[in-house]
């Protein structure tokens, strides 16, 4: 999802049906503020949740939202569905607008799904250069052996997409047992590279996005707000 950004003296040139040449002598007298801040630079970019104020007037002053949900197996990570119950059928109504799932589980996957209605905030998440941890926790139909986990850490290729993914490292829980963290999010990243040695995927659970984790406080099926905290933390 893009948020959209403008130039300060567009915004204002279209809130307060000004000449753009006008908008540089209200900056000039002090009359507008973006983010409770005096602006001074008419090449200033706002986006959708940037509050701006001129004199007294809110022109815009729109809160984003944060969620973080449980998700239960059986349940679509989409925003609609005709045959199944989605992410957004769980939340408790009435639910933000514009809602979007940042990262998204399979129909029998568990755990962290984040929805947001800030594009921003979604993108720093999944784009590669973020390098965002995913924890899963992963249980096999095979022993995992070190073959495995070394392929793993090397980066395997998907002739599909023809690309060789990030490496990635595992921990063993016990022989059945691992938990694997990932950098990206291929579609069934963790069933395909488990698929390649014949190995199936019996449960996968997102326990960790970043620094937020899920813990017991979050029962399946429930969500919450992220606080303020959290939405800037989960990338450090
Ligand atoms: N990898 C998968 O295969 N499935 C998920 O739901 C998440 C990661």
């Amino acid at each position: 999802m893009q948020s959209k950004r403008a130039r300060l003296d567009r915004f204002l040139s279209e809130r307060l049906l000004v000449k753009r040449s006008d908008v540089r002598l209200l900056l000039a007298q002090g009359r507008v503020k973006v983010d409770h801040q005096c602006a001074s630079s008419i090449t200033h970019l706002v986006d959708e949740y940037s509050h701006v104020q001129f004199d007294d007037q809110v022109l815009q002053a729109k809160t984003p939202s944060y969620i973080m949900l449980h998700k239960p197996q059986a349940v679509v990570s989409a925003t609609k569905d005709v045959k199944h119950r989605t992410v957004i059928d769980l939340l408790p109504a009435p639910w933000p607008d514009n809602l979007h799932i940042v990262g998204r589980l399979d129909f029998n996957s568990t755990g962290l799904i984040l929805l947001t209605n800030d594009g921003r905030w979604s993108r720093r998440l999944t784009m590669p250069e973020s390098a965002i941890k995913k924890r899963y926790l992963v249980r096999l139909d095979k022993p995992v052996t070190s073959t495995v986990i070394d392929a793993f850490a090397q980066g395997l290729y998907f002739s599909f997409e023809d690309i060789t993914t990030r490496p990635v490292s595992t921990s063993v829980i016990n022989s059945h047992y691992v938990e694997v963290v990932l950098e990206e999010g291929r579609y069934h990243q963790i069933k395909r590279m488990f698929g390649h040695f014949q190995i199936k995927v019996l449960s996968l659970h997102r326990f960790a996005v970043g620094k937020l984790l899920l813990d017991d406080s979050l029962p399946e099926g429930q969500s919450r707000k992220l606080t303020d905290q959290e939405v800037m933390d989960i990338f450090n």
